[in-house]
């Protein structure tokens, strides 16, 4: 077969050893003569996976030991009602900087709960752009202030983080958690589907400050409140055994690459690749971002015209590129550099824009 660079945006790239060792222990694991899949959720062996992942997390974000990691279903966009139905109460707001599609949808939901606000917004620019810290609108009423760090779409990520203390700070980070390291104290919740950093989807890693969790919360359904998840270790109920068992597998690969550190070298270095061959193409490739926002993990650009785009996607995809279209909703090309795309992909992608441009 030959050689296929995966760009999704997510679901996305898995490393490859990780997929290789589920491979080798996939009818027997860790010697019960079953699948991890036909496992009891209850059983050691199940348990000391789901345990091994919590614990990875909490080590590689050095998440301090006042905050529980929660993997919970419905995808990050549960999340967003989640969030509002035990945060938003009377004559509180709901705070929601904008700055794509993503925190609209967040900010949506919100609207059908309660009062928000957009406390910050890029939309007039066509969301090229992060709001600058010291423009931003708090309030005193803010319930809390809610973020998306990496705007999958339009290609754009945060690289600082406004320092609140009046609210809990609240960010989406799916499309890029243990992209590099954070400081997860400046955060009250952090949230994020798996399936582009941490695994295959199934599974939606919450990361909660304990004070959070003694909110009065007896208007919310069980399964809608943290509560519930965070006493019984996120097993009140039956979780995505086979995605948190994957996703474990790959938080094993993020620490024997040395940790978020390192995968952020990694990253900053394959992003550059590409983003070098915009730059360099005299005006052939425009990207969508302002340079000083520009993500680390999506990458967005143009052709001079759609019929061009259509044209470089189309021998793109016959050299083994895969997933290089923008998202429907706004076209153009996007490639995401994801964790577990290797620098060869990124190194091939620059080589073949390059060479198409000439
Ligand atoms: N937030 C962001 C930043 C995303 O990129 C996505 C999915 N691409 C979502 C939320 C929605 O995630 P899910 O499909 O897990 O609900």
């Amino acid at each position: 077969m030959k050689a296929v660079y995966n760009f999704n945006a997510g679901p996305s790239a898995l490393p490859k050893i990780a997929l290789e060792r589920a491979q080798e222990e996939f009818l027997n694991f860790a010697n019960t003569g079953m699948s991890v899949m036909e496992l009891s959720h209850r059983s050691k062996e199940y348990e000391a996976v789901h345990q091994e992942a919590i614990d990875s997390l909490k080590e590689l974000l050095k998440i301090p030991d006042n905050y529980k990691v929660l993997f919970l279903q419905g995808g990050a966009s549960l999340q967003f009602s989640m969030i509002p139905i035990q945060f938003l109460k009377e004559n509180k707001v709901g705070n929601y900087l904008l700055t794509g599609s993503w925190s609209e949808k967040a900010l949506k939901e919100a609207k059908l709960i309660g009062e928000t606000t957009i406390g910050g917004s890029t939309k007039e620019n066509g969301y090229r752009s992060i709001p600058d810290l010291s423009s931003l609108q708090m309030n005193e009423h803010d319930a809390y202030v809610h973020l998306t760090s990496n705007n999958t779409i339009y290609g754009t990520q945060w690289s600082h983080f406004p320092d609140i203390s009046h609210a809990p700070l609240i960010a989406d980070m799916s499309s890029d958690i243990l992209c590099r390291p954070i400081d997860v104290e400046q955060f009250g919740i952090i949230y994020a589907g798996a399936q582009k950093n941490l695994g295959p989807s199934g599974v939606t890693v919450v990361i909660i400050r304990e004070d959070l969790l003694n909110e009065d919360v007896s208007h919310v359904p069980t399964m809608l409140k943290y509560q519930t998840h965070a006493e019984s270790n996120s097993l009140y109920h039956t979780p995505p055994t086979f995605s948190i068992y994957m996703l474990n597998q790959v938080l094993r690969w993020v620490k024997e690459q040395g940790g978020v550190n390192a995968i952020e070298k990694q990253n900053i270095e394959k992003a550059k690749l590409i983003y070098d061959a915009i730059d360099e193409s005299n005006g052939f490739y425009t990207g969508h971002a302002d340079k000083e926002a520009r993500s680390l993990m999506n990458i967005t650009f143009n052709l001079p015209t759609e019929e061009d785009n259509k044209k470089f996607l189309a021998q793109a995809k016959e050299f083994g590129f895969v997933g290089l279209n923008g998202h429907r909703s706004v076209g153009g090309c996007r490639a995401s550099t994801y964790n577990a795309v290797p620098v060869e992909a990124c190194l091939q992608l620059r080589e073949f824009m390059n060479a198409y441009r000439k």
